[in-house]
């Protein structure tokens, strides 16, 4: 059991912005998750990146694989009832947490107004764990969580975005995908197949579909398990006030 203080969602929750690099991300680290919430909530994703390199193909240019990535990013979202896919096309591969990229958030927040935001993890791991965590995600991560806060909330950060009619706009949970130390879990039992389904619509970053299943399956059933569920999805949340 985490040492965290457990936290559960926010109730009640209207809208939510899933914030990640690479058409992929959001349903390899929380579909099921996106699912359920999307029942209850209008939910939007917001791609930073153009996810143009992820292919070993020499055949295929970025400029075709972002337009297949696309493609695969819609049907995913569809199967879990998302609404809306911005894509901001920062090249794959080079992302850092710039001004530009918190700016370009910020005015996605303020346009869409989410009560929760689902971010990626901005903290490198070094236990020796190979998942290290890609540069885009951790820019991503970063930008996100100094987007969220204070960028969004108060008027003078990017006062250009007043002048596109973008008022403040205060985020109320953060929940952190991809971390060590979780405080949140949801019960992803009944979404799960439907996530899973979502994943595979990437079939162009999927080589081996039944051990990717094996592989979801096993995380979700290891981040249940401090809380005594079957299967989850493990968050940090984070409250702001
Ligand atoms: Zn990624």
């Amino acid at each position: 059991m985490s040492d965290l203080e457990r936290h559960e969602l926010i109730s009640p929750i209207d809208r939510v912005l899933v914030i990640f690099s690479h058409p992929d991300d959001a349903e390899f680290s929380a579909a099921a998750t996106i699912a359920t919430l999307a029942a209850g909530a209008r939910v939007d994703y917001l791609v930073t990146t153009d996810g143009g390199k992820g292919t070993e193909d020499p055949a295929v240019t970025s400029a075709q694989l972002t337009a297949t990535r696309v493609a695969e990013q819609r049907a995913a979202a569809d199967l879990l009832g998302v609404s809306e896919i911005v894509h901001l096309g920062y090249p794959d591969g080079y992302l850092t947490p710039s001004l530009e990229l918190r700016r370009d958030i910020v005015r996605q927040i303020r346009r869409l107004r989410p009560d929760l935001v689902i971010a990626q993890n901005p903290v490198r791991r070094m236990d020796g764990n190979p998942f290290i965590g890609h540069p885009d995600h951790l820019a991503t991560g970063e930008a996100t969580l100094a987007a969220v806060y204070p960028a969004a909330r108060d008027r003078l950060n990017f006062p250009e975005l007043l002048s596109e009619g973008l008022e403040p706009w205060k985020v109320r949970q953060v929940l952190v995908s991809g971390v060590e130390r979780a405080n949140l879990y949801v019960d992803v039992s009944r979404q799960f197949e439907r996530g899973l389904r979502a994943l595979l619509c990437h079939a162009s970053q999927i080589a081996d579909p039944v051990a990717v299943e094996e592989r979801v399956r096993q995380r979700a059933a290891e981040a249940g398990q401090p809380v005594g569920l079957p299967l989850a999805n493990a968050f940090l949340s984070i409250l702001l006030t």
